[in-house]
C-alpha cells in the first residue's frame, strides 16, 4: 500500500515540487489513483490514437507564481523526435528539472506550448499523457512496501519473473541478493541500507516495467562513484531503447550518444547540437566539458569516445 493519506496532504502538497516528484513515481499505480488524479490540473483532455511519439515545445514560458518577472523559463523551443535522445544540461537553477515537469504536465506552461505526437498535452487526458511518460527523478523515493512492489509498481500486472528481469536489467539484482530478505526487503529497511545510486536503479527498474514510449529521467548530481556510474549508465540504456528519451545530465559522461544536447540558462537555450559541435562552437558547453574532464582526472587526449556521427 501507499503510505499516506494522499487526498489529505494532497492539496497541501500541491504547491511543492515534491508532490510532483510524487505525483511521477505513482503515474501508472492504480491503487495510487487518488494521487493521480488529484485536481492539480484541469483534466479536459481525451484519449487520441496518437500515432508518434515526438515532443514539441514551442516558445515555451513558465513561472512558479504565474508572474512574469519570475519566470523560470523564457521562450524554451525544442524538438524531440520519436525515439531519439536528448539531453538537457546546463547551470543549475537554469529551468532543466522545470521543462521535465512541464512536459509531464505536473505543472502547465504559462506561454507557448507542448505537443507530444501532434497534440497538445492540455488536449490529452492525464491518464494517457502518464501512461505515455516514464519519469524518473532525481529523488528517488521508496514507497513503503517490499522492493519487489516498489518495483512492480511500474506495472501492477508484472509477473515476479518479470519484475526480476527489469531489476537485472537496471543493475539491482546483485545489491538486492545482499540484502537478507531479497525482493521481500522493506523499503523502509532498504532505504537506510541503500545508496542513493542504488535508490535510483529502483526507480529505472520501475520504469523499465513500465515500458512507456517516452522516458524523462532528471539524473541526480550525487554519484561520484565510478562504478554506481557505470551501472546507471547501464541501466538507463536498457531503459531507453527505442524510446523517446530526454536526460536531464548533471555528469556529461551520459550524454555523449545523444542525438541533440540542449543547452539551457537562467530559462533560455543558448545553444542545441552534438556534442562535437558545442565543443566547437558554444563557450558554456565547453566549459562545462572541461569541468567534467578536470573533476575525472582525464587528459584532453583521452576522450575520444565523444560520439561525432
Ligand atoms: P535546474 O533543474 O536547471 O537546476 P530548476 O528547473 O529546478 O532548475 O529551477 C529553475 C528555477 O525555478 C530556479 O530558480 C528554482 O529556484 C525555481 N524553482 C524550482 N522549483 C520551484 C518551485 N516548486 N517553486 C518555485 N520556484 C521553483
Ligand atoms: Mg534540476
Amino acid at each position: 500500500g501507499v503510505i499516506l493519506s494522499l487526498s489529505i496532504v494532497g492539496p497541501l502538497m500541491k504547491a511543492t515540487t515534491f508532490i510532483n516528484e510524487a505525483k511521477s513515481m505513482e503515474f501508472s499505480v492504480e491503487a495510487a489513483n487518488e494521487l493521480l488524479n488529484l485536481p492539480v490540473l484541469p483534466d479536459s483532455g481525451k484519449e487520441v490514437s496518437i500515432a508518434h511519439h515526438d515532443i514539441v515545445l514551442e516558445h515555451v514560458t513558465f513561472s512558479y507564481d504565474g508572474s512574469k518577472q519570475n519566470d523560470v523559463l523564457r521562450g524554451v523551443s525544442l524538438k524531440m523526435s520519436e525515439g531519439s535522445f536528448t539531453a538537457l544540461v546546463g547551470p543549475s537553477g537554469g529551468g532543466k528539472s522545470t521543462v521535465a515537469r512541464l512536459i509531464a504536465r505536473f505543472w502547465d506552461v504559462t506561454g507557448g506550448s507542448i505537443a507530444i505526437g501532434g497534440y497538445n498535452i492540455k488536449e490529452l487526458s492525464i491518464r494517457q499523457l502518464s501512461e505515455l511518460i516514464s519519469f524518473v527523478t532525481q529523488d528517488n523515493f521508496l514507497f513503503n512496501c517490499s522492493l519487489k512492489e516498489n518495483i512492480r509498481l511500474g506495472n501492477p500486472n508484472a509477473t515476479d519473473e518479470e519484475v526480476y528481469a527489469a531489476a537485472k536489467a537496471a543493475c539491482c539484482d546483485e545489491f538486492i541478493a545482499r540484502l537478507e530478505k531479497g525482493y521481500d526487503t522493506p523499503a523502509g529497511d532498504a532505504g537506510r541500507r541503500l545508496s542513493g545510486g542504488e535508490k535510483q536503479r529502483i526507480a529505472i527498474a520501475r520504469a523499465i516495467l513500465k515500458n512507456a514510449p517516452i522516458v524523462i529521467l532528471d539524473e541526480a548530481t550525487a554519484f561520484t562513484d565510478p562504478q554506481n556510474e557505470d551501472k546507471i549508465q547501464k541501466s538507463i540504456m536498457a531503459l531507453s531503447k527505442g524510446k523517446t528519451l530526454l536526460v536531464i545530465a548533471h555528469r556529461l559522461s551520459t550524454i555523449q550518444n545523444a542525438n541533440q544536447i540542449a543547452v539551457l540558462k537562467k530559462g533560455q537555450i543558448v545553444d542545441c547540437g552534438k556534442q562535437q559541435e558545442l565543443l566547437n562552437r558554444c563557450p558554456l558547453y565547453a566549459d562545462m566539458w572541461k569541468a567534467h574532464v578536470g573533476a575525472k582526472n582525464w587528459s584532453v587526449g583521452e576522450i575520444p569516445q565523444v560520439d561525432t556521427a
